[in-house]
């Protein structure tokens, strides 16, 4: 088990998005998420990757690091729950006026403070691993959405994550750009990376995922394996979100 949540929950100002969920990440599987809009897949997603603050619960990871959220969190804590993921947005979150590779050095070298020509050459590298070793020199607006969506991907590799997570990362691609992202993300799962995906693509979902789990108004409606949920939801609201999808 790589990370173990218990009684999360969330509400911005009064209303209540999280709903005391319960959720465990198994180290080098593949957890996807899925459901309707406003069902809170973010709102998780953001509280595992620190850019959302829980209004309760309780992390343990399996270095043994905790965190209650019940109680006040110390910076200290708060900095290293987000140093543990890695996130790929949906919108991809690039920085416009730097090139494809100073977006992925920007993190370890000005965040993690690292040496300058080992991030260089790393970051190198990931964009070569994405299948941009020609474009890396290339400002954002110069590349297609699927482009800038692996520069989204080699960024969050870089700062060396325990965890990465997706947030729904084709939902802005034209459809003929979908697949070579989810192509990458197929690559990562075969090398035993640990990720979190929000996603509507259920082809992909059944094909990446160790398990799948179905987010309903705050709440985990349904989980299980990606063929159980996927192909024989036991829950209706599973069963008409799938219909209305596929
Ligand atoms: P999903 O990813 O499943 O579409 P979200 O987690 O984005 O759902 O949103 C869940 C609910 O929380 C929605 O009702 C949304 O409007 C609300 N919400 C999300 N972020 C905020 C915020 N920063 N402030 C207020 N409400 C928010």
């Amino acid at each position: 088990m790589y990370l173990s949540i218990k009684g999360l929950s969330k509400s911005f100002g009064e209303l209540e998005v999280l709903k005391d969920i319960d959720v465990s990440v198994e180290k080098g599987k593949v957890l996807t998420i899925m459901g309707p809009s406003g069902s809170g897949k973010t709102t998780l997603l953001r509280c595992l990757n620190a850019l959302e603050e829980p209004s309760g619960g309780v992390f343990t990871f399996e270095d043994g690091f905790s965190l209650d959220f019940g109680k006040k969190v110390s910076k200290q804590d708060w900095l290293r729950l987000r140093r543990k993921s890695g996130m790929v947005f949906q919108s991809y979150n690039l920085f416009p006026h730097k090139t494809a590779l100073e977006n992925v050095t920007e993190g370890p070298i000005i965040v993690q403070k690292r040496e300058k020509n080992q991030v260089q050459e790393m970051a190198e590298r990931l964009l070569a691993k994405v299948g941009l070793r020609d474009k890396m020199h290339l400002y954002p607006h110069q590349l297609s959405g699927g482009q800038q969506q692996r520069v989204g991907i080699a960024r969050a590799l870089a700062i060396e994550p325990e965890l990465m997570l997706f947030d729904e990362p084709t939902s802005a691609l034209d459809p003929e750009l979908i697949g070579e992202v989810l192509g990458v993300i197929k690559e990562l799962a075969n090398e035993g990376w640990t990720m979190v995906i929000v996603t509507h693509e259920v082809q992909f979902a059944e094909q990446v995922s160790d398990e799948v789990l179905f987010m309903d108004g705050g709440y985990i409606i349904e989980q299980g394996p990606p063929k159980q949920v996927l192909k024989e939801p036991k829950e209706q609201r599973t069963q008409q979100f799938l219909q209305r999808i596929l």
